[in-house]
């Protein structure tokens, strides 16, 4: 550097000397745009009036100004709730249960095998079991620990083992080895509990006694907005409130191949789903309509 040269420092004032930079007013924030997604085939497109908080053609309520107001978003109102079975229905028209079985008694069974456990493992499990064991009597005079090495793939085998076998001798004792057609009786069953007797008595005996509420159900019925309830028995009772008594055996099947074809736990086939502009739920992957927070499973 020449003598007497001295560099430039920056001015105090915060502007620097010579510097003619014209100033542009900063761009203004950007709104958060949703990235377009394909519509997918078949697609409802346009939400229907009335079911999604969009008032109905020609009854829009006004505000004083007259400006249309919209209507208040009723998860519970009974079109709303019609449009979901009609859908379900269109899409699960054969929705049945997934456990192979030639009698109430090998459904009683393969429904204690099932919990938590999937129907596959279920279904792989129950012929060699009713082929070596036949009958409930042959199941009655087993002791539960001969049972464990034939369920234990199913998991929890020792306290299946106890269910299927307790279950067994008191239907060989007090209901002449039938498996009665009546929720009572079957909670007086050990490991028996509502969601076992409503498949028994739904599947088997066509009887709808109440909704099974399993893992699917519950998940979707939050999603859905149908219930806030956690415990399955309060689920259960808000569901039968809502949906009418001779579809609560359908329902009970449908919602569960939805929980399995389409509305997993983790990233649910929104984009494919029929009740996709019904469905405000916080952790949908595709959406045409408002996402609620509190819609989680
Ligand atoms: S839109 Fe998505 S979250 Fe809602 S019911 Fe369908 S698959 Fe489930």
């Amino acid at each position: 550097m020449a003598r007497g040269m001295i560099p430039r420092q920056p001015a105090k004032t915060g502007r620097h000397e010579g510097a003619r930079r014209e100033l542009k007013p900063s761009a203004p924030p950007r709104a958060y745009k949703t990235p377009p997604l394909a519509k997918p085939a078949n697609h409802p497109s346009k939400p229907k009036a009335g079911l999604l908080g969009t008032p109905a053609k020609g009854r829009a309520p006004k505000t004083k100004g007259g400006a249309p107001r919209a209507s208040k978003y009723d998860p519970l109102a009974p079109e709303r709730l019609r449009e979901i079975l009609k859908r379900l229905d269109e899409r699960y028209p054969k929705a049945t249960c997934a456990l192979h079985h030639k009698s109430a008694w090998e459904l009683l069974v393969a429904t204690i095998l099932s919990a938590q456990c999937t129907d596959v493992r279920v279904n792989m499990v129950t012929p060699v079991l009713f082929q070596k064991y036949p009958t409930v009597q042959h199941f009655a005079a087993l002791k539960p620990e001969e049972l464990e090495p034939d369920i234990r793939s199913t998991g929890f085998f020792r306290n299946k083992s106890k269910s299927v076998v307790g279950a067994a001798r008191m239907l060989v004792s007090d209901f002449g080895g039938e498996v009665p057609n009546d929720m009572e009786k079957l909670l007086s069953l050990p490991g028996v509990a509502r969601k076992t007797a409503n498949v028994v008595l739904g599947t088997w005996f066509h009887n709808p006694t109440g909704v099974v509420v399993d893992t699917h159900v519950t998940r979707i019925s939050h999603r859905l907005e149908l219930t806030r309830q956690e415990n399955a028995e309060k689920i259960e009772q808000d569901l039968m409130r809502i949906v009418p008594r001779e579809r609560w055996i359908d329902f009970s099947h449908q919602v569960i191949w939805h929980g399995r074809q389409l509305c997993m736990a983790r990233s649910p086939k929104c984009a494919e789903c029929p009740l996709e502009n019904l469905c405000h739920a916080a952790d949908k992957t595709w959406s045409t309509v408002e996402i609620h927070k509190g819609a989680t499973p």
